[in-house]
């Protein structure tokens, strides 16, 4: 069957590899001038690497047998890193149990509540009852105010921003569950992984198979609109033709959904989500900026919400014998910060990092770029799953698969090629011929 995928993000180039598996010419529409999404990378100048911290997690099963599946496997890099925490302007490092144990700002009932909750919460099955508490008062219930306050919230203000507040349990809930497993058993430290090149490799990996597959990716070409042919199939129109395809599969967005598909092919059902996005300072250093791969911060002085030293799990060979940092700021999508110059937010930044690293001087920086997600993922509040629009396609040629419809889990690459499995599996017993 001759198949059309909009969006060349990670669902969409997975899917599409899955597709031509299965016999299927697939051809990949991909708005932006190059191949990953919100996993896309960037020319940082002497190197190229992924625009937004991307990390492998020793638990993300699903990608790491997908990566080993498209010949990636001997690209693979697992590295053992540190985690630290900043608080009251001090860095502490908390990357075993030693130094856990020791963590000064915690009481040992503060750590032992601590351990209780990640406990309880890896075990734990029913994530629904979660929905209707806070974030904030299920954690205070949990591990008590002490380990609240110097331990989760920083966590919570470095992957929520102030919108954490109104966020559900089921967020940290999703959160433990995929970091409980990151930890190397045998070696009590955290492993983390990469692909060697970063997420540009495997998006020219599937790039290669699937047009060796006799498929096709077409960059810089947004669809505009997809509607039925009344002899069956669909026509796909982007800002360079009209083309008739047997089936189309959206993997984009909701709200770019609403505006290109024909109201015959599916109805969305009414929205209340709201959305975070996230602006992002890579700094590339001549010194390590830290010894982490994170740290979390809570310091209200500080405009970034957390530090990733990238450079503390990927080989300096990688990065042009230079030191990456990422320096991430999540905030609702509504918010004026956005739409800031890159200019206003690097002398916004700046201000934060010499407050908490005064000894880094202006020559130890070769340079520093913005980038910025306007929606990157929803906003899990109270009833998340309740708020998210039903998307009920009307067509049997018309499919939708984003990561809008994720609603117990963290948005995340493992969670993506698990959806496309699943996806394909089906679409395959369906559609047996090619
Ligand atoms: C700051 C940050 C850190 C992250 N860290 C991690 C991590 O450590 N580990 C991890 O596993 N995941 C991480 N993620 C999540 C990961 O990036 C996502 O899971 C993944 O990118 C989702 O891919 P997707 O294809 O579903 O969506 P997207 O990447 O959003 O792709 C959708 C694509 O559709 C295209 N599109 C939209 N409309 C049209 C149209 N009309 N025509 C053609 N094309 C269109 C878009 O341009 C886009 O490329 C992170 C994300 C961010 C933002």
């Amino acid at each position: 069957m001759n198949i059309a995928v909009i969006g060349g993000g990670m669902m969409g180039l997975t899917l599409a590899y899955r597709l031509s598996q299965q016999g299927h010419k697939v051809t990949v529409f991909e708005s932006n001038n190059q191949l990953g999404g919100l996993a896309t990378y960037h020319d940082y100048g002497s190197f190229v690497w992924d625009r937004f911290y991307h990390v492998i997690l020793p638990s993300d099963t699903q990608l790491i047998n997908f990566i080993k599946e498209i010949n990636l496997g001997d690209k693979l890099r697992w590295r053992p890193t540190l985690t630290g925490c900043y608080i009251d302007q001090k860095l502490y490092s908390i990357s075993n149990t030693i130094e856990f144990l020791r963590f000064p700002p915690l009481t040992i009932i503060g750590k032992f509540r601590l351990a209780l909750t990640l406990l309880y919460g890896s075990r734990m099955k029913n994530w629904r009852r979660l929905e209707k508490i806070t974030v904030e008062d299920w954690l205070l219930k949990i591990s008590g105010r002490n380990t609240y306050e110097k331990l989760w919230q920083p966590l919570l203000l470095a992957k929520l921003g102030e919108n954490y507040k109104r966020v559900s349990a089921v967020f940290i809930w999703s959160y433990i569950k995929r970091l409980f497993s990151a930890r190397d058993s045998k070696l009590h430290k955290e492993q983390l992984g990469y692909v060697a090149g970063g997420y540009k490799t495997v998006f020219d990996q599937l790039e290669k198979l699937i047009c060796a597959a006799g498929g096709n990716i077409c960059t810089g070409v947004a669809v505009k609109y997809v509607k039925p042919d009344s002899k069956g199939g669909l026509w796909v129109e982007h800002n360079k033709a009209k083309e008739h395809f047997d089936k189309v599969i959206f993997t984009g967005p909701v709200n770019i959904l609403q505006q290109i598909a024909d109201r015959s092919l599916v109805q969305i059902g009414d929205s209340t989500v709201e959305y975070l996005g996230v602006i992002c300072m890579s700094l590339i250093t001549r010194k390590a900026l830290v010894p982490y791969y994170i740290v979390n911060l809570a310091d209200l002085r500080i405009p970034f919400t957390g530090v990733l030293g990238m450079s503390n799990l990927v080989s300096l060979q990688e990065t042009a014998g230079l030191h990456l940092t990422y320096l991430p700021k999540y905030v609702h999508s509504d918010d004026p910060l956005l739409k800031q110059t890159d200019d206003e937010l690097r002398s916004l930044f700046f201000r934060g990092l010499h407050l908490m690293f005064p000894q880094l001087k202006a020559d130890d920086i070769v340079a520093a770029h913005i980038n910025r997600a306007m929606k990157m993922q929803p906003l899990q509040v109270l009833n998340y799953s309740h708020l998210v629009p039903k998307i009920v396609t009307e067509n049997d040629d018309f499919f939708v698969l984003n990561t809008s419809q994720f609603v117990n889990d963290t948005l995340n690459n493992n969670t993506v090629v698990g959806h496309v499995n699943e996806f394909s599996e089906k679409f395959s017993s369906k559609h047996f011929s090619a």
